[in-house]
């Protein structure tokens, strides 16, 4: 069985790994529900685009992942969920004793939370289908740690926690719940880094894409939103059916070292 026919959900995905993840799945034959917290022309236009491409139904709803009731409400507005990745994030950056509160309490909802809300509205409808893939968007951050991201790394870390259980509480069902953890992947997000880091340690393009940004990544390569949606695809598969409760990086060797 492939997801071909399979109703997709991915939170946070009018940009970057969503979009990519949403772009793969309906490449392979997924119906895709898009979503993020705007209502644009263009969000709806991202989904039409989708849909022209690939002959799969692609829908946008519109649902703010910082909001619990909104994280269920999308579930259940897309009436029918086979494959859940629960993808939406932010970061922010500052050292402990000066990290605001509010940006603490938004990352912990939109990058943690809005996972459980989801999957709780999601379960008993992929039980109602005798089917189901929760697949979590975590981070080569949930599973090691970098100074000034404590709220990222600690939602982080928590939702590969949230898959080990939901991975139990699913475990006699044809239902996997598993998290891919991603090194650096060249998004809009990442890309908008790029000139403030040139200007602020002097260095070209180059040199801070290889010695700051991939540091850590040994392949000194970024991932690409086509492998994390192939990666999806994967645990999708039939080949995965017996893949659950577990992490899968996709950091060029970030966790091996
Ligand atoms: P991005 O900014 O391009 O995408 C984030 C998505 O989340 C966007 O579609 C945005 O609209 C959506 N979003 C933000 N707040 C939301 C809210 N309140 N409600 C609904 N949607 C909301 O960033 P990205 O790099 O594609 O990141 C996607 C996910 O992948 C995040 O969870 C991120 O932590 C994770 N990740 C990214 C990288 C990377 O290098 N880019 C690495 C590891 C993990």
């Amino acid at each position: 069985m492939s997801v071909e026919g399979k109703t997709a959900v991915i939170t946070g995905s009018n940009s970057g790994i969503g979009l990519g993840v949403a772009k793969e799945l309906a490449r392979l034959g997924a119906n895709v529900v898009l979503n993020s917290f705007t209502d644009t022309d263009e969000d709806h236009k991202l989904a039409e685009q989708i849909a022209m491409e690939t002959g799969a139904t692609a829908r946008y709803i519109q649902a703010d992942m910082s909001d619990p009731d909104a994280c269920r409400a999308l579930i259940e507005k897309a009436g029918q969920v086979d494959i859940l990745v629960n993808n939406a994030g932010i970061q922010h950056v500052a050292a402990i004793p000066e990290f605001p509160v509010d940006k603490w309490n938004q990352i912990i909802a939109i990058n943690l939370s809005s996972a459980f809300h989801t999957t709780a509205a999601a379960l008993p409808v992929m039980r109602a289908a005798g089917w189901g893939r929760v697949v979590n968007i975590a981070s080569a951050h949930g599973l090691t740690a970098s100074p000034f991201k404590s709220a990222y790394v600690a939602a982080k870390h928590g939702v590969v926690g949230l898959t080990k259980v939901t991975a139990l509480e699913t475990a006699e069902e044809p239902i996997t719940a598993n998290a891919i953890c991603p090194g650096y992947v060249l998004t809009p997000l990442v890309e908008a880094q790029i000139p403030d880091t040139m200007k602020k340690y002097d260095m070209d393009r180059d040199t801070v894409v290889r010695d700051v940004l991939l540091d850590r990544q040994p392949s000194k390569e970024f991932a690409t939103v086509e492998q994390i949606g192939g990666t999806v695809a994967f645990l999708a598969s039939d080949a995965a059916a017996q893949i659950t409760g577990t992490t899968i990086s996709v950091d060029g060797g970030w966790t091996a070292l």
